[in-house]
């Protein structure tokens, strides 16, 4: 593959160049500065969103000519186009490669940007970094919402985080609305959410401490994963299932693994392993950056 850029826009935006070796040449470039969180981002109407995104490109390529953009947004992505953000209301509808692509141009670049969502690009990285491209994939990411990760992606949703894990009409701390999800569980914001006198990391000290309140939010924290990666199994067999992301730090392997024996019965299918994977911005913007120089041109048919 020739240079490509991946560009990673989550609580903030984080960018560099990839090269042919699926590495990173360069430092990566951030938004914030120092990384963390940009307040602005969530407010910036759509069309100042993809100015930000082609102004931290032309950054990244420094003048040099770049064969594919790689960019990687939160929500249902289908053909260039922010179908769905929870995180980003401003961005449904928007054609986001189309307004970035006219930002470059403008600039003398024109890349190919292909948009991924920022779940599957984690995936991909993960394929790309252990040469696996011909695997299988599936990657939960864990921090302010819960991303559900797949390589190939192909052209279906896998909104995996938003999985019905439970009943309990009470169950509605999802950031889409949506009653009973993955994420109104273990979401960051959704720990708050529900937790108003406690932070997230002492929940789970309190927990580890013998709390009853906590522990038993502990247990339903991991019988919420267990159950929604059993519902994966059982629609797309065993396997294995990486886990990233800050909030990967809580999690308890043996227990995980308790629960998803009392949810997966069928001898054929409990060959599934969990591997938690290092967080960090490079893996994401490899994956997407390797995602945008494998997709073929897409393919004009006439209308019948
Ligand atoms: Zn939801």
């Amino acid at each position: 593959m020739g240079a490509s850029i991946g560009i990673v826009t989550a609580e903030g935006i984080s960018a560099g160049l990839v090269d042919a070796n699926r590495k990173i040449s360069g430092r990566i470039l951030q938004y914030p500065e120092h990384g963390g969180v940009a307040d602005d981002l969530t407010t910036l109407p759509a069309n100042k969103i993809a100015e930000k995104l082609a102004e931290i490109i032309l950054e990244v390529a420094a003048g040099q000519h770049v064969d594919s953009v790689g960019l990687a947004f939160p929500g249902v992505i289908r053909g260039g186009v922010v179908e769905e953000s929870p995180n980003f209301p401003q961005m449904k509808g928007q054609q986001i490669s189309k307004a970035v692509c006219t930002h470059l141009e403008a600039h003398g670049q024109s890349p190919k940007v292909v948009v991924s969502n920022d779940a599957d690009v984690v995936a991909a990285g993960i394929a790309a970094t252990r040469n696996q491209l011909d695997h299988l994939i599936r990657v939960w990411t864990l921090g302010n919402g819960i991303g559900y990760g797949r390589y190939p992606s192909g052209t279906e949703i896998w909104e995996g985080g938003h999985t019905v894990v439970t009943m309990d009409p009470k169950e509605k701390y999802c950031s889409c609305g949506g009653v009973g999800h993955l994420e109104g569980i273990m979401g960051y914001r959704s720990m708050r959410l529900r937790f108003l006198d406690l932070e997230p990391e002492e929940i789970f000290e309190q927990a580890h401490e013998g709390d009853a309140r906590c522990m038993d939010f502990v247990k339903l924290w991991h019988r919420a994963l267990a159950a929604a990666t059993a519902s994966s199994v059982h629609m797309e067999g065993p396997g294995k299932f990486f886990i990233t992301g800050p909030s990967a730090r809580y999690l308890n392997l043996s227990m995980l693994h308790r629960y998803m024996h009392e949810m997966v019965m069928m001898s054929t299918l409990q060959g599934y392993v969990f591997e938690i994977v290092p967080g960090g911005h490079e893996i994401a913007i490899i994956g997407a950056a390797v995602s945008a120089a494998m997709e073929q041109p897409a393919t004009v048919t006439a209308a019948p």
